[in-house]
């Protein structure tokens, strides 16, 4: 099964991608389910840059393409950026939707070091601790149904960091994704950059893996048309089959 869990399209400040391109692409390539996951980024400074965008349009957006091209499954999804500094907030933003894969994500350190774009300097140890700890408190407080891009600060290294001082908060994070039903995302974008590896690595697949998780997920992050299309072929060599599902907290306020 061709399956790519996060795509941004034209609801994305930073994304250039149209649905209908992007649903012909699918198809012509033979996927059976994608994903757009835009991005609902809420600090202070990211809304004044790029500002909010309306979820009710993206929502019915979604609904429309979905009707256009019924050869192949949609999900509305969205990409929640730094989720556990405002839980409250966003939680009662996408209340009234029924978004599905909810992706939460860290871009930022508590030093507002935005970590998704290149680095001025490698992260000292403290930074990638924090780092780690902000992974952490997003997957221990936020209803979220795939943990996406974990360690993205890494995707402009032309070099693998030694993170062995974090391993023990890595097993942390894992444990609590495992306990709580949080998928792992296997992001790509890391791919097409210096690092031309995966986030995570396929070790810390494997670590997630022995600790008993299986609920994994492939998502190319394409901002390009050109960047969509190859999850696929990753998730094949891999071995990976769709297995994301929806956070049990966001099911029970759905039906209830
Ligand atoms: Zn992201
Ligand atoms: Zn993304």
């Amino acid at each position: 099964m061709r399956f790519d869990y996060h795509i941004h399209t034209e609801f994305s400040y930073d994304s250039v991608i149209k649905g209908d391109a992007l649903m012909a692409k699918a198809i012509s390539l033979h996927y059976d389910e994608i994903a757009i996951t835009e991005h609902l980024d809420l600090l202070p400074l990211e809304l004044s840059n790029y500002g909010l965008p309306s979820l009710k349009k993206y929502h019915v957006y979604t609904k429309l393409l979905q009707e256009r091209y019924p050869q192949i499954k949609l999900r509305s999804g969205i990409e929640i950026g730094d989720y556990h500094l405002l839980r409250d907030y966003a939680k009662e933003l996408i209340s009234g939707f029924d978004f599905f894969p909810i992706l939460g994500s860290v871009h930022f350190l508590r030093d507002h070091t935005n970590v998704a774009i290149p680095l001025k300097k490698p992260l000292s140890n403290a930074q990638i601790r924090d780092y780690y700890e902000n992974n952490l408190a997003l997957v221990s407080e936020c209803d979220i149904d795939i943990l996406a891009h974990l360690g993205v600060y890494k995707r402009y290294y032309d070099y693998r960091p030694d993170e062995r001082l974090v391993q023990g908060l890595i097993k942390d994070i894992f444990k609590t994704m495992i306990k709580r039903k949080i998928a792992l995302e296997i992001n790509l974008s890391s791919l097409r950059k210096p690092y031309r590896e995966s986030i995570p690595e396929p070790d810390y697949l494997q670590l997630y893996q022995e600790l008993g998780g299986e609920l994994i997920s492939v998502g190319s992050d394409a901002h390009l048309l050109e960047n969509f299309g190859e999850a696929h072929l990753f998730a094949e060599q891999m071995g990976i089959t769709l297995n994301v599902d929806r956070h049990p907290e966001s099911e029970a306020l759905i039906q209830g």
